[in-house]
C-alpha cells in the first residue's frame, strides 16, 4: 500500500453509492480517493474496506459476480466487460509500475460505498455485519443458527448471521461437517455447529493457501477465479460421484443459489 491514487475512471455512475448514499448526481472523484494516498485495505467478509490518506475512503461490496482486479497501469487498459470503475495508481517505490486497480462486476449486484471517516464507515456500512467466517467458533455459529428457521445453507450466506461464506464455500464446508443443506437452522446442534465451524475455517484456510479465496481471487491480475477451482469436493460436481461414498451429487435450490451435497454423507 502506500500508493497515490492519480486518477479515477467512472464508466458507470450508478455503482458508486457517495457519502449521502445517493447513486446519482454529482460525484466527486476526490471522494473515490483522487489525489490522496491509499492508507490501508482490509477485507471485511465479503467486502473490501479501503481507507485514503484523507480521513474517508470506501467499501467494495463484491456482491455475487463482483471483483477488483490489478493490473499493469502503464500498458493499455484492456477492454474487459463490465469494468465500472477504474483507479490509477502511482506506487510508493518509482522503480514499480503504476498499478491499474479496476472495479468489474457483471451483475451489479455488488457497488463501491463512500464514506467520510471510518467511523461512518463502522455506523452505516459495516452495521449488521456478522462474525468473521475464518475465525468463527462453533458455539456462537451454533447460537446464530440457533436463531434461524431457516435452511442451514441460506443462514450461511446471509452476511449478517457470518461474514465472508460464498456459495461454494457453504457447499464444501457443509460438505465436510456432513450436514444437509436444507436442514433448519434451529436443528443444528453444538456438536454438529462445531464440526461445521471447524469445517468453515478449514475450507477457507485452504482456499486463501491455493490463492484462490475471498480476497485473494478477486486480486489475482490476470482476473482469473484462483486455484481453489480444481479442488472442491461437491460445488460443481452436480451428478457426479461423492469423492467419500461414491452416491451421485445432488443438486438443489436454495435461496435462489445452487446447492450441490451428496444424500448419504449429508443425510
Ligand atoms: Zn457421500
Amino acid at each position: 500500500m502506500g500508493g497515490r491514487i492519480r486518477r479515477v475512471v467512472v464508466h458507470r455512475r450508478d455503482v458508486v453509492r457517495d457519502r449521502s448514499n445517493r447513486r446519482e448526481g454529482r460525484l466527486f472523484t476526490g471522494h473515490l480517493g483522487r489525489s490522496h494516498v491509499v492508507d490501508s485495505v482490509d477485507r471485511r467478509g465479503k467486502q473490501l474496506v479501503v481507507e485514503f490518506s484523507n480521513g474517508g475512503g470506501m467499501v467494495v461490496r463484491l456482491g455475487m459476480s463482483g471483483r477488483i482486479t490489478l493490473g499493469d497501469g502503464s500498458k493499455r487498459n484492456p477492454a474487459t466487460a463490465h469494468q465500472h470503475l477504474a483507479w490509477m495508481i502511482e506506487p510508493s517505490r518509482p522503480s514499480q509500475s503504476p498499478i491499474r486497480m479496476s472495479f468489474i462486476d457483471p451483475r451489479r449486484f455488488g457497488g463501491v460505498y463512500l464514506f467520510s471517516s471510518i467511523e461512518d464507515c463502522r455506523e452505516r456500512l459495516l452495521a449488521g455485519l456478522g462474525p468473521e467466517a475464518t475465525s468463527i467458533q462453533g458455539i456462537h455459529l451454533g447460537e446464530r443458527l440457533g436463531r434461524t428457521r431457516r435452511a442451514v445453507k441460506a443462514a450461511l450466506l446471509d452476511q449478517s448471521v457470518l461474514a465472508g461464506v460464498g456459495n461454494i464455500y457453504a457447499d464444501e464446508a457443509l460438505h465436510r461437517a456432513g450436514v444437509h443443506p436444507e436442514r433448519s437452522g434451529r436443528s443444528i446442534s453444538l456438536v454438529e455447529a462445531k464440526r461445521l465451524a471447524a469445517a468453515i475455517r478449514l475450507t477457507l484456510k485452504r482456499a486463501i493457501q491455493v490463492g484462490g479465496s475471498t480476497l485473494r481471487d478477486h486480486v489475482l491480475p490476470d482476473g482469473s477465479p484462483g486455484g481453489f477451482v480444481g479442488e472442491h469436493e461437491v460445488y460443481g460436481r452436480g451428478g457426479e460421484p461423492c469423492l467419500s461414498c461414491g452416491r451421485q451429487l445432488e443438486v438443489i435450490q436454495i435461496a435462489s443459489r445452487s446447492s450441490t451435497f451428496c444424500p448419504t454423507c449429508q443425510g
